[in-house]
């Protein structure tokens, strides 16, 4: 029987800690809502449009199917460490034991967030490139940390790591690395030489480096994925975190990893445990098999797509007057948008979506430190859909500011 009781007032101060005082609902919630709202194609989030390989689905539902439905072990399950491990050693010459140096996550989220948390205490630094992934800041803000954001610099239509600024803004609280290559939300792919320069500083100053490479086989025109790990004397102060989401083009099943020396991953498995304990075995299946039998012909395949995309979208966002940064990985390219009239990137996503029926993301969205004006006339454009989305969205822009 429902109580004739009324219910009891909400409370109007209820209590918020201070660490997630500077959480708002994300940019990408946000931007979906706004394109809802006006019937626009969604460049905003990086969500894929494109399908996954089928042989992964089949294997996914068949792991439902037989059984595999309940808790795999917290480290994730042997088989799909083991595919990590032997994936990394065939691409990028490095050895992980599968039993030690290895842990499957809840996405590549639940393995950065669990290392902030595992390695940093409260006050210390995390030193990152800016703009950057908005995840870096909420997991420093959730250690105590404090995530120390040093721009990227610009080049022509390039943006390049600014060595002298990496190793200016080390201080003695700096406790680890966070680099994001190939890098959300800049498209940029860093050289075999700017990893380098990374790996003198964190040398010379004893630092740990977490490595995000969700997007580490989506490097185009032929330049290889780059690695931290494989850097001279790095391998053993590296975290290497990835994911199958953007690679197998299931962002949804939120199977990530990390790999690195047992001390890191040793450190994650430890918080990992009491987050999530473990998630997805049936998906961690299929994905096991997908990183062994077929994981260079669809990653071949699928950067090749990724680039037509890309070039497709750089072609019609030029002929609507917005100049492009270089893209040379991952899903999204940068617009400078004084070319159609703007000054400011936040204030041309707004009127976008009304005016032209598509949908972005400010740079600035990105942005941890002051004001850039270098950045904050940029706008971030996703070309993981189907090439005629990105057709469509670009013919909505063309002739809309130069009439
Ligand atoms: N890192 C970067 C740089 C990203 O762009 C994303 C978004 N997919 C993630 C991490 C999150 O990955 P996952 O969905 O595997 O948690
Ligand atoms: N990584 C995706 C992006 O940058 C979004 C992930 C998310 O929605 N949290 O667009």
């Amino acid at each position: 029987m429902p109580s004739a009781q009324p219910l009891p007032p909400t409370p109007t101060r209820l209590p918020r800690a201070d660490r997630i005082q500077n959480f708002r609902p994300s940019v990408f919630t946000e931007t979906r809502e706004l394109a809802e709202r006006h019937g626009a194609i969604d460049l905003g989030q990086g969500a894929p449009g494109l399908s996954a390989p089928r042989a992964l689905l089949d294997d996914a539902m068949a792991a439902i199917a037989e059984g595999h439905n309940q808790y795999p072990p917290a480290a994730g399950l042997p088989e799909l460490r083991r595919a990590i491990a032997d994936s990394r050693l065939r691409r990028s010459g490095i050895r992980y034991d599968a039993d030690r140096e290895v842990v499957v996550t809840a996405g590549a989220t639940e393995a950065v967030t669990a290392a902030l948390l595992a390695l940093c205490n409260p006050g210390d630094e995390v030193l990152t490139l800016d703009p950057c992934y908005d995840a870096y800041e909420a997991a420093a803000s959730l250690a105590g940390a404090r995530l120390v954001a040093v721009p990227l610099a610009t080049e022509g239509d390039r943006f390049c790591l600014d060595e002298a600024a990496l190793r200016a803004a080390v201080t003695p609280r700096t406790r680890l690395l966070l680099l994001n290559s190939p890098h959300n939300p800049t498209g940029k792919a860093f050289t075999a030489a700017e990893l380098a320069a990374v790996a003198r500083v964190c040398l010379d100053h004893e630092l740990t480096a977490v490595t995000d490479e969700v997007y580490e086989h989506l490097v185009y025109d032929g330049a290889g994925h780059h690695s931290l790990a494989s850097v001279p004397d790095m391998r053993e102060r590296t975290l290497v975190v990835s994911s199958a989401g953007k690679t197998f083009n299931v962002t949804g099943w939120k199977v990530g990893w990390a790999c690195g020396p047992d001390r890191l991953v040793g450190a994650v498995l430890s918080v990992k445990q009491f987050l999530t304990f473990a998630s997805g075995t049936p998906f961690q299946l299929a994905v096991a098999r997908m990183l062994g039998d077929e994981e260079e012909a669809w990653t071949a395949e699928l950067r090749s797509t990724l680039q037509r995309h890309r070039d497709l979208l750089r072609t019609g966002l030029e002929q609507a007057g917005l100049r492009t940064y270089r893209c040379e990985g991952g899903y999204f390219l940068q617009a400078d948008v004084r070319g159609v009239g703007y000054l400011d990137g936040a204030r041309f996503c707004r009127d976008l979506p009304a005016r032209a029926g598509v949908a972005a993301i400010p740079c600035s969205a990105f942005r941890h430190g002051p004001q850039n004006p270098h950045t904050d006339r940029l706008v971030r454009f996703s070309f993981c859909k189907p090439a005629d989305v990105v057709r469509e969205a670009t013919s909505r822009l063309t002739g809309k500011w130069r009439a």
